[in-house]
């Protein structure tokens, strides 16, 4: 596995393999690799001829500074980790090098990125939309791998790719699980003991919802109602937001219909955490707020 730290080194690479006709499987991280990753680069080794792994804790999409130089970066372990799952290159430039002095051009994210994160991390969505777009400009994947678990931040991605005309397939991956239903995340080592129990809650409210919808209950007040009092049943939890959504416009649903995603964001102490779940209305029932 090489690693590689200039940008413009790791556009030059790219582009020799792509001369040589091999297909580039792309995961972008910010590091801190667990399950969640390693599945994401597993779809992406069994389905390209290159890997290519990227590590860059983005400092344009952290809207507090304190969790930006909070978050973990160990860097050994990655490459290491990266190397057994059979990573072809490791892109892990600096933020000098991505936002070099001089810096101006973002990207503006789509309608869909409004709501949610997106109005609880102020700028948040336009980090991600910037560093995406220049990631893609740099490595330009065959397939990119994403995340279910941010399902915002992968529906963005989806659009974003659909409007500015990348020639990359987007691939959204299943949410891998601790055993205890955790979804797995960087932020969670992070978590003292208690809290650690405590964050079950996150995707218990999840289930207690789906399991709601499932048994014919569409009305979005008593779904809500339902995902907040299992989130208050933890001490050091607070709910941020749950929602039910429209899986592609994320917009609140009030006709469920098929298919709805819910999404929930809480604090658990100090670390905020976010889950989602995909679920299948068994009947069409009229949903209120
Ligand atoms: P991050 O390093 O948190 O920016 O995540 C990098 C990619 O891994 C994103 O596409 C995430 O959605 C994805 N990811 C993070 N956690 C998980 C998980 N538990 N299961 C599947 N994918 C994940």
């Amino acid at each position: 596995m090489r690693i590689i730290r200039s940008p413009r080194q790791m556009q030059s690479e790219m582009l020799q393999l792509r001369r040589r006709g091999l297909t580039i499987g792309f995961v972008p991280t910010m590091g801190a690799l667990h399950a969640g990753h390693l599945r994401l680069l597993a779809h992406a080794r069994r389905q390209n001829d290159r890997v290519i792994l990227s590590i860059f804790v983005n400092p344009t999409q952290f809207n507090q500074r304190q969790d930006f130089t909070r978050y973990p970066r160990p860097f050994a372990r990655d490459a290491r980790l990266a190397r057994k799952a059979s990573a072809d290159y490791l892109f892990a430039p600096t933020a000098r090098e991505m936002y070099p002095p001089g810096h101006q051009t973002t990207v503006e994210a789509p309608a869909l990125a409004r709501r949610w994160e997106g109005a609880y991390r102020p700028g948040h969505f336009r980090g991600v939309a910037t560093v995406v777009t220049k990631l893609l400009a740099l490595v330009q994947p065959t397939i990119l791998y994403v995340g279910e678990k941010d399902a915002q931040q992968a529906r963005l991605i989806e659009q974003l790719v659909e409007d500015l005309h990348p020639a990359t397939r987007v691939i959204v991956v299943p949410t891998v699980r601790e055993p205890d239903g955790l979804a797995m995340s960087s932020r969670n080592t992070r978590l003292s003991p208690t809290e650690r129990r405590d964050a079950l809650v996150v995707f218990e409210a999840l289930q207690a919802a789906g399991r709601l919808i499932k048994s014919g209950e569409c009305r979005r007040g008593v779904v809500l109602r339902r995902m907040r009092t299992v989130v208050a049943r933890a001490p050091s939890a607070r709910l941020e937001y749950a929602a039910v959504v429209d899986p592609r416009t994320l917009e609140p649903v009030t006709v469920a219909r098929g298919q709805v995603r819910l999404l929930i964001a809480a604090w658990i102490g100090r670390t905020r955490l976010i889950d989602t779940l995909r679920v299948r209305c068994q009947r069409p029932v009229r949903c209120q707020g």
